[in-house]
C-alpha cells in the first residue's frame, strides 16, 4: 500500500532556528503586519527545542538586534556589557599582553548566551504568528519538475536500524512554499547540496572552517572579572596551526572558555579537544579555573572562508542566509549580527516578491544584489586577506593582519585564495605523534565525560546518520596513511579503531554525535557523509 504523504503549504519555510532564521521570520512577519498581509511562515529546527543545538562564544554586537526590534531589544537576555578587552600571546609559561587588534575591540557589545538569545527571538517570532517546529529536521529538499526548490521534507520517525518501520512509525511531511530560506548554520547538509546542485560556488574559493570547543565554568577566583573579554593566540597550538582561545567573564561567577582551531591544520595527530584541555593548564588560565566547576561542554564548526568563499546567495525557489552562506567575519569573531542582517535582507526580498507574485520555485535575484552592496560584504572584503594570511604561520599571519588592518585598510591589490580543509592533512609518516597529558578530572577531562555534559540523545534504533561512502577507505586510507585522524578531531569520540584478529576496523558510535560537522569537513577523502538523524536527536545545550 502506498503511504499518503501529508503536505502543508506555506508562503515561506525557514530551515533552522538560529539567529539568521529567526531574524528572517520576525522581519518578514513585521513587514506583513505593517502592510496588512497574512503570510504563513514556518521555521523548522532539528534540536529538541530552540537553542538545543546552538553553541557560540558569544560576544554580540547589538546593532542588528536594535534594527530588528527597535523598541524591545533591551528585553533580550544580554547578560553583561563588555567592560574591557585583553589580548595575549601565550607561550607555555607566560602570557604576553599585546594591544588588542582594532577588529577585536568590543566597546558597546554584550557577552551573551546565543542559545538564550535564540529562545527570546523564537518567543518574539511566535507572538507575531510564526509557526516554529522544534524537533523537526528538514531531511530532504523537494524539487519541482523543472528542478526548482519547492520546499523540504521532514524525516520519517520510527524507522529501525535495518530501515524497517517500527510501531512508532510516523511518515515525514512535505512542506511546500513559495520560498525556502536555508538557515542551517555552518556546513548545513541541505545547504551544501543546494550549493552543489545550483553551482553557487563556481569561480569562488572553497569554504573553510574552524572547530570551536567550548566549556562553561562557575569560578571562585580573584581573577574573575565580570564583563572582561580575553583572547589569546599562540600556545598550545604550534606556530603553523591557526587558532586562538576566548575567555568571556559572564555575570554570576560564570566563565565561558573555548579554543578555536582552524581545520586547515596539517598534522593528523592533532586533537583539538586535547589542545583545549591543555590550554587550561596554562598558569594564566589555571589560576582562573582552579577551585571552579565545569558545568557545560560543547563543540561546533564555524565558517572562516569569508569574502572569497561566499557563494551566490539565491537559486530558484530559495536563498541561503547566515552561516549556511558564510558571513562570519573572522578577525572580529562575529557571525551573529551578520547572520541576523542577512536574514533581514532575505525577508525584505521575500516580502517584495510575495507582494506581487504567488509562483513557487522562482529565484529572487534582488537578495544577492542587496547583500553585495551592503556593509555585510563590504566588511568581509576588507578583511579578506587576514585569515588566509595565517597559512604562512602565526607571526607572518599577525604581520599581514596588521598590514591589512592599519596600512592598506583592506584595499591591498591582491586576494589570497582559500584551499579546502580536507586537502591539508600531511601523511602520518611525515608527522610526529603528539603526546597529550592525561586528564586530572578537575581541570582537564576526557571526551566521554565531556559528551555527558552535552545531554546528547539519539534514538539508538534508527538508521545511522553517519555513513561512509566507501567503507574500505576507513582502513586503506584513513588508518594506514593518516593514522585515523577522525578518532582525534571528533570532539565526541564517535570514531574508534577496534583491533581484532581480523585486523583493525572503524567503529562509529553515532549516538554520541554532537552535530559539530567536523568529520564532514575534514575527512581527507570526503568519505564521511553526515545527514540529520531523527528530529530532536543530538545535543541539548542549555545556555551555550
Ligand atoms: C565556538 C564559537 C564561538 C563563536 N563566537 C562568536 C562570538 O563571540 N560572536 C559572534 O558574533 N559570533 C560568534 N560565533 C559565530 C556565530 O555563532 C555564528 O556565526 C552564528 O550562530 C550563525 O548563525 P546561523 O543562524 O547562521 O546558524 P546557527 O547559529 O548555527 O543556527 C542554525 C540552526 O539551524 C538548525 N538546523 C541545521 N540544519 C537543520 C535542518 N536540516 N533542519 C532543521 N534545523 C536545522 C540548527 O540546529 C541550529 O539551531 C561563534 C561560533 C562558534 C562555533
Ligand atoms: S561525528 Fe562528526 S559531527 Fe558528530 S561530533 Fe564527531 S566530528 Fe562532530
Amino acid at each position: 500500500m502506498v503511504q499518503e504523504v501529508e503536505t502543508m503549504d506555506f508562503d515561506v519555510i525557514i530551515v533552522g532556528a538560529g539567529p539568521a532564521g529567526l531574524s528572517a521570520a520576525i522581519h518578514l512577519k513585521q513587514l506583513a503586519i505593517q502592510h496588512q498581509q497574512d503570510y504563513k511562515i514556518c521555521v523548522l529546527e532539528k534540536g529538541a527545542q530552540v537553542g538545543a543545538h546552538i553553541l557560540s562564544g558569544a560576544v554580540l554586537n547589538p546593532s542588528v538586534l536594535q534594527q530588528l526590534l527597535p523598541t524591545e531589544w533591551e528585553l533580550a537576555p544580554l547578560q553583561i556589557p563588555v567592560k574591557k578587552d585583553k589580548f595575549y600571546l601565550l607561550t607555555s609559561k607566560h602570557a604576553l599582553r599585546l594591544p588588542t587588534p582594532k577588529p577585536m575591540k568590543n566597546d558597546g557589545n554584550y557577552i551573551i548566551s546565543l542559545g538564550e538569545l535564540c529562545q527570546f527571538l523564537a518567543e518574539k517570532a511566535e507572538s507575531l504568528g510564526v509557526e516554529i517546529y522544534p524537533g523537526f529536521a528538514a531531511s530532504r529538499v523537494i524539487y519541482n519538475k523543472a528542478g526548482h526548490v519547492l520546499g523540504v521534507a521532514t524525516g520519517d520517525v520510527g524507522i529501525n536500524k535495518l530501515g524497517k518501520k517500527t510501531d512508532n512509525f510516523q511518515p515525514g511531511m512535505h512542506l511546500h512554499a513559495k520560498q525556502t530560506l536555508f538557515a542551517e548554520g555552518c556546513r548545513g547538509f541541505l545547504s551544501s547540496q543546494i550549493i552543489q546542485r545550483f553551482q553557487l560556488r563556481v569561480g569562488k574559493s572553497p569554504q573553510t572552517y574552524g572547530l570551536g570547543i567550548k566549556e562553561m565554568w562557575t569560578v571562585d577566583s580573584t581573577w574573575y572579572e565580570p564583563g572582561l573579554v580575553e583572547h589569546t593566540v599562540g600556545w598550545p597550538l604550534d606556530n603553523r596551526t591557526y587558532g586562538g582561545s576566548f575567555i568571556y567573564h559572564l555575570p554570576n561567577n560564570k566563565v565561558s572558555i573555548g579554543l578555536v582551531v582552524g581545520l586547515d591544520y596539517s598534522n593528523p595527530y592533532l586533537d583539538p579537544f586535547e589542545e583545549m584541555q591543555h590550554l587550561k593548564t596554562h598558569p594564566k588560565i589555571k589560576k582562573l579555573l582552579t577551585g571552579g566547576e565545569r558545568i557545560a561542554y560543547g563543540a561546533k564548526a564555524l565558517v572562516e572562508g569569508g569574502w572569497q568563499s561566499l557563494p551566490k546567495l539565491s537559486f530558484p525557489g530559495g536563498m541561503l542566509i547566515g552561516d549556511a552562506a558564510g558571513f562570519l567575519n573572522v578577525p572580529q569573531i562575529k557571525g551573529i549580527h551578520p547572520a541576523m542582517q542577512s536574514g533581514i535582507f532575505a525577508a525584505n526580498a521575500c516580502f517584495n516578491y510575495l507582494k506581487k507574485h504567488q509562483t513557487k520555485g522562482q529565484e529572487i535575484l534582488s537578495y544577492d544584489k542587496i547583500v553585495r552592496k551592503s556593509w555585510l560584504v563590504k566588511d568581509l572584503y576588507k578583511v579578506r586577506n587576514i585569515r588566509p594570511g595565517f597559512q604562512f604561520g602565526l607571526f607572518t599571519g599577525l604581520g599581514l593582519a596588521a598590514w591589512e588592518t592599519y596600512i592598506t585598510r583592506g584595499y591591498s591589490p591582491w586576494t589570497l585564495k582559500n584551499k579546502a580543509d580536507h586537502l591539508s592533512l600531511t601523511l602520518a609518516k611525515y608527522c610526529n605523534p603528539i603526546d597529550y597529558p592525561k586528564p586530572d578530572g578537575k581541570l582537564t577531562f576526557d571526551k566521554l565525560s565531556s559528551v555527558f555534559l552535552t545531554n546528547t540523545y539519539h534514538e539508538e534504533n534508527q538508521p545511522p546518520h553517519l555513513t561512509l561512502k566507501d567503507p574500505s577507505l576507513a582502513i586503506n586510507v584513513n588508518y594506514l596513511q593518516y593514522a585515523s585522524p577522525e578518532t582525534r578531531y571528533c570532539p565526541a569520540q564517535v570514531y574508534e579503531i577496534i583491533q581484532s584478529n581480523s585486523g583493525p576496523r572503524l567503529q562509529i558510535n553515532a549516538q554520541n554525535c554532537i552535530h559539530c560537522k567536523t568529520c564532514d569537513i575534514k575527512d581527507p577523502k570526503q568519505n564521511i557523509f553526515w545527514t540529520s538523524p531523527e528530529g530532536g536527536g543530538g545535543p541539548n545545550y542549555i545556555g551555550m
